[in-house]
């Protein structure tokens, strides 16, 4: 045996670890772009095509969920219907020099209340219905329903247990209510009543080596909006260049334009 024989993998120098890295990613002339993504059904369509978003949405309409504010399928149906229009798949496609990876496809998701089952903030760009509350001169009969229902102890009875002389006042505390309606579905009197039902939109969510939630960019917006803000941010995608195109829905300059143009 060679003396200078040793077992095991030979030693990959850092100038090949580098070559290694850039094959992976990079496609060579006339290499299919989508020979990573065809390992994924979802990916590619039956007729061959790319398919570069995916929008995930809750199950509360299949399951008849308790929470439910707003179906969120129709409202995902719509966003396809939006990328579609827009040609996303394809001008992405044709955007990424190399191989294309799965981390560098459009994620969405819908949440059909702020319970999130679809994880909304963690992709880049959420939808989330919300339903927000009032209370109202209705009389409060002091069945503490409302308080048994918010599990965020956003609401507070005075007097509380006390049936004194002044009908007894509610008091919705905002700044730790997350608008899931829940206590003005259990008011039997009207007393704490549903004001307006809308649509929260982030942007920005991500997993991976630096994970980050989804910034919020709208709250209480109707599907026109939300179908605005999601062709303005697709654009806003399609105009960069470099690795990290979905970066720039976080940026202060991209939240504030569209802030602006949504509203
Ligand atoms: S997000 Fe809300 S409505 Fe949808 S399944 Fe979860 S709890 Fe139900
Ligand atoms: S809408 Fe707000 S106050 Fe009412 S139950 Fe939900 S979190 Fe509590
Ligand atoms: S559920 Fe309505 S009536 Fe009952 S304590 Fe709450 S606000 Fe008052």
């Amino acid at each position: 045996m060679d003396a200078t024989h040793t077992s095991g993998p030979p030693k990959e120098s850092a100038d090949s670890l580098v070559s290694v890295a850039n094959n992976f990613a990079v496609a060579k002339p006339q290499e299919d772009k989508l020979a990573i993504l065809r390992k994924y059904e979802k990916y590619i369509r039956e007729d061959g095509q790319a398919v570069l978003h995916q929008i995930k949405s809750c199950k509360g309409e299949e399951v008849g969920c308790p929470f439910l504010i707003k179906a969120p399928r129709p409202v995902a149906r719509s966003m396809a219907e939006k990328m579609e229009g827009l040609s996303f798949s394809q001008r992405l496609y044709d955007k990424i020099p190399g191989r294309i990876l799965p981390h560098q496809t459009f994620k969405m998701a819908v949440a059909g209340c702020p319970n999130s089952c679809s994880m909304p903030q963690i992709k880049d760009f959420g939808v989330i219905a919300r339903e927000k509350v009032t209370v109202t001169d209705a009389e409060c009969i002091l069945c503490r329903k409302c308080l048994k229902a918010c599990r965020e102890e956003a609401i507070t009875l005075k007097p509380d247990t006390v049936a004194g002389p002044l009908p007894p006042k509610v008091i919705i505390h905002y700044e730790r209510c997350v608008d899931c309606g829940q206590c003005a579905r259990v008011c039997p009197t009207g007393s704490i009543k549903t004001e307006s039902r809308g649509y929260t939109v982030v942007m920005g969510g991500k997993v991976g080596r630096h994970p980050r939630f989804a910034t919020e960019l709208v709250r209480f917006v109707q599907e026109p909006q939300v179908l605005k803000a999601l062709g303005m941010a697709s654009e806003k995608i399609l105009g960069e260049t470099g690795r990290n195109m979905y970066e720039v829905l976080v940026k202060e300059s991209t939240l504030q334009k569209l802030r602006k143009e949504i509203q």
